[in-house]
């Protein structure tokens, strides 16, 4: 086998497995599809990584981009520095958060970032807000937060833990509301109710004075697309609630219209005290995260007159002011071209053209979905749901069928995801499932 002709270690992959294959190179863009290294024309069914939201190759935001490389590439938002477009962008954010009461952003770069500044400021509200002993958090147990520290200890699956711990101590996991998968019931509002008792209990055995805050993502993505009951959320606020305890929405996939509402948050008509966002806010073409904050945590800071109150938190890209340009830009798309509403619409008849591989192909246990981001969910048996053996790279082979058939899913372990750009149509969807049929039939 030929060395690689390149020197660097891929994300979420054992560094040998590219010893033995050829990396897939995508080379350039162009609305819902890619062109790899072969000239290939590809479905994007992944959106880049559930980002790019508006489509590739924009010209709106490539004039965006440049026009502020012109005007100011970089400068800092610490201390009292700022900058136009970081101004712009935190009125747009909470104009668009209204409904959930949000009030303040915080900039960072990305996700990880989004979540770390969310975990270390929900800490620092409660020192400010005079119960310093809340310093706890709890999460769901196939949640996703990223990779960061913080993000890493609140997140539910083994393999993005085991290999970094000892990670944040006073970090609890309890069970995910998943319907196909879970120990007590098949009833969807049943085990909203179980979840969230187990919610509550937890806070008890912890005591709730020790509890800083709850995280956790309003649809899970990267655990496998666990869509909740539509009780669960109100349940889990009414829980937090009860015990003064922080709601943290991780919305770092499900904002900006991914699961065709606008804010995965305003699917379950929750206001969350604290929300998390990254991805979307820029469709990727430039790096940006923000995390936001309601009235409740703005107060407890600016009742606050002495050093403890002061936001030891930060990064030199925090604000870049060609990622707000950037945020700016693509944010007038996804509100103008109604991107909430083509996801609902598109995730529907994408979701509805799955269905039958259920039926067809004995490896589909369940198909399901929210929006525009699905999953299909592979098992050895359909009744016992035992999923696949992650290691035998039956959800690779499928997605490198489909591939050659002309379309990009993702296989992640035991599922496939899929995450198209939110300006789908039906002839994307239609060759998508086409490609993915092809990848179940040869696999
Ligand atoms: N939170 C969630 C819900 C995510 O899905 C991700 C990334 N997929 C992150 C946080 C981390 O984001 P990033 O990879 O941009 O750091």
């Amino acid at each position: 086998m030929q060395a690689s002709a390149y020197q660097f270690w891929h994300p979420m992959l054992h560094p040998n497995e590219m010893k033995v294959r050829e990396p897939i190179r995508i080379v350039r863009g162009d609305g819902c599809h890619v062109f790899d290294d072969g000239g290939n024309r590809l479905v994007d069914g992944v959106a880049g990584l559930w980002n790019v939201n508006v489509g590739h190759n924009r010209p709106e935001l490539k004039r965006a981009i440049a026009a502020q490389l012109d005007e100011l590439e970089y400068f800092q938002i610490f201390d009292g520095l700022s900058h136009p477009r970081a101004e712009e962008l935190s009125n747009l954010l909470i104009d668009m958060l209204a409904p959930e009461d949000m009030r303040r952003v915080f900039y960072s770069s990305g996700g990880s970032d989004a979540v770390e500044t969310a975990l270390r400021l929900a800490r620092q509200y409660w020192k400010v807000a005079g119960q310093p002993e809340r310093t706890k958090f709890i999460s769901l147990k196939q949640g996703y937060h990223g990779t960061h520290f913080g993000g890493a200890s609140v997140n539910g699956n083994m393999v993005f833990r085991r290999s970094y711990e000892p990670l944040l101590p006073g970090c609890y996991h309890i069970e995910t509301p998943w319907t196909y998968r879970n120990p007590f019931t098949e009833d969807p509002e049943e085990l909203a109710h179980i979840c969230a008792t187990l919610l509550e209990r937890e806070i008890l055995f912890q005591g709730p004075d020790t509890v800083a805050a709850f995280i956790a993502e309003p649809v899970q993505g990267a655990g496998g697309v666990i869509v909740p009951p539509a009780s669960y959320w109100p349940l889990v606020r009414a829980v937090c609630d009860k015990y003064g305890v922080l709601l943290i929405a991780d919305e770092v996939v499900t904002g900006f219209g991914r699961t065709g509402a606008a804010f995965g948050s305003r699917l379950w008509g929750v206001k969350p005290d604290i929300m998390c966002l990254a991805k979307g806010i820029t469709s990727g073409y430039f790096p940006l995260g923000a995390t936001a904050f309601n009235q409740r945590i703005v107060d407890a800071f600016d009742g606050n007159d002495d050093f403890s109150g002061a936001i030891f938190h930060g990064y030199t890209y925090s604000g870049h002011p060609v990622a707000c340009a950037t945020a700016l830009a693509n944010l007038k798309i996804v509100r103008d071209e109604n991107l909430a509403a083509n996801a609902a619409r598109m995730g529907d008849y994408l979701l509805q053209k799955l269905l039958p591989f259920a039926e067809c192909y004995a490896a589909v246990g369940e198909v399901r979905g929210k929006g525009l981001m699905l999953a299909l969910d592979l098992v050895t048996d359909k009744r016992s749901r035992e999923p696949i053996d992650p290691a035998n790279g039956y959800a690779a082979r499928v997605a490198e069928i489909a591939r050659l058939h002309g379309a990009l899913v993702r296989p992640v372990g035991t599922k496939i995801i899929l995450s198209p750009p939110l300006v789908f149509n039906q002839q994307h969807v239609d060759a998508l499932v086409a490609a993915l049929d092809a990848g179940f039939a040869g696999a």
